[in-house]
């Protein structure tokens, strides 16, 4: 039997769509946590006190808001759980992610003659897939006449698509939901820690779901924020749900939300690490002290002058996500956004492609609130298009970058 060496992964700097950089703080309460079980009294604590900061965070009053261990896929199949085999759903595409979305649907509400037909890919006729290009966003108005015509049960939409970095409108989505009596479910894995919003104000949304290592920024595989209204935990009391692991009413007992109450300390539902416990809590406790609308603009102040730095070097900015730049490359270099992407992941610059075409390039700046770390990918970016072959003057970019920031 062969024994690898120790594997030893390298510092990059994490300029994608996500995971974000991991906070020193969290990395130390991940591993200087002592071991201890998942029903020790810290550990349940801990779990309790992440609960309540995450009510916060989402801006809730939801009973039902916890973290489902795993990814944003995790916490999405969790709400995703709501919707059983024949339930006529409306989702709505605009690139990877709520194309993976309408995927999980689709595996959900078919029959099992439906999955059987195409277990990979099954395509049930009571799940309407409304497709809007990549590179737009989903309007209200396109919520609002797909749901007046097909009446489902439930609406799909991403708030934030990461795929082509394009904000969704989820005030015209609640809007139409609410009038047409649809329930809303809503991956928000991008826009949960980046944007400020607060989901009460969307009461025809009844589930969000988010990811660990996107604007929450605690990677180290830790909890999926999720969170139900008392109206969809009803529907699935009411119908139940083909999942242990994923049920929200059973997986929110460990969280200490038992028999629609909050109660003292959780019960057991699965081993929970104290590990990750302790990572997420410090995430959250990190979050809130920034402050979430204090985050958001300055999300919003260090985009816009990212955009402004790849715009002035000629790229064509297509997306109009606050975490996330994506683009086209200008000229010549147009049709080797995937080289140019390659080549910068190989120097540990981080940056990604588009994973549906069209192939366009994505930069992210998850975690990378100041001056220095957008100096430094404008400033990385800059010298790979130059390698590329690219014409413009490497030293008025970064002069107009320095001038954003002096005008503050
Ligand atoms: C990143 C992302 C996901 C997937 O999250 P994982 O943590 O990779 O499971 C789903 N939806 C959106 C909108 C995302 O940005």
């Amino acid at each position: 039997m062969k024994i690898f060496p120790v594997l030893e992964i390298p510092e990059t700097l994490a300029a994608g769509p996500g995971p974000g950089n991991t906070d020193p703080r969290v990395l130390d309460r991940l591993c200087k946590t002592g071991v201890a079980d998942h029903m020790q009294a810290d550990v349940l604590r801990g779990m309790i006190e992440a609960k309540i900061m995450l009510r916060e965070l989402w801006g809730t009053k939801n009973l039902y808001t916890f973290g489902v261990a795993g990814t944003g896929w995790s916490g999405i199949d969790s709400i995703h759980g709501a919707i059983l085999p024949g339930d006529k759903v409306v989702v709505f595409v605009n690139g990877t992610f709520s194309s993976i979305d309408s995927l999980s649907i689709r595996m959900k509400a078919s029959s099992l003659e439906d999955l059987a037909a195409d277990s990979l890919n099954p395509q049930p006729d009571n799940v309407v897939v409304i497709d809007v290009p990549h590179g737009e966003s989903v309007t209200g108005e396109i919520v609002e006449a797909a749901l007046a015509e097909h009446k489902p049960m439930w609406a799909f939409m991403a708030h934030w698509e990461t795929g082509s970095g394009r904000v969704n409108d989820i005030e015209g989505f609640n809007a139409a939901c609410e009038k047409h009596d649809v329930m809303g479910l809503v991956d928000a894995v991008s826009s949960l820690g980046v944007g400020d919003f607060d989901i009460d104000d969307y009461p025809g949304i009844v589930a969000w779901a988010s990811c660990p290592q996107k604007g929450v920024l605690s990677l180290p595989l830790t909890y999926a924020p999720v969170s139900f209204s008392d109206k969809v935990i009803d529907v699935m009391k009411r119908r139940g749900c083909y999942s242990f692991v994923h049920h929200p009413i059973l997986e929110a007992r460990h969280w200490g939300i038992i028999n629609d109450e909050d109660v003292q300390a959780g019960t057991y539902h699965r081993t929970h690490s104290c590990y990750a416990v302790a990572a997420f809590h410090e995430a959250l406790r990190i979050l809130l002290t920034y402050g979430r609308a204090q985050k958001a603009r300055d999300y919003l102040f260090h985009e816009a002058a990212l955009k402004q730095a790849v715009s002035a070097m000629g790229c064509d900015v297509t997306s109009n996500m606050p975490s996330l730049v994506v683009l086209n490359l200008p000229g010549k270099l147009a049709g080797q956004e995937k080289d140019l992407v390659g080549a910068c992941r190989a120097e540990n610059f981080g940056i990604w492609p588009t994973l549906s075409e069209p192939v366009q390039i994505r930069i992210g700046i998850l975690n990378q609130l100041t001056v220095e770390a957008i100096t430094d990918i404008v400033g990385r970016f800059a010298d790979a298009m130059l390698k590329m072959g690219a014409e413009f003057d490497k030293q008025a970019i970064m002069k107009g970058l320095a001038e954003y920031y002096q005008a503050g």
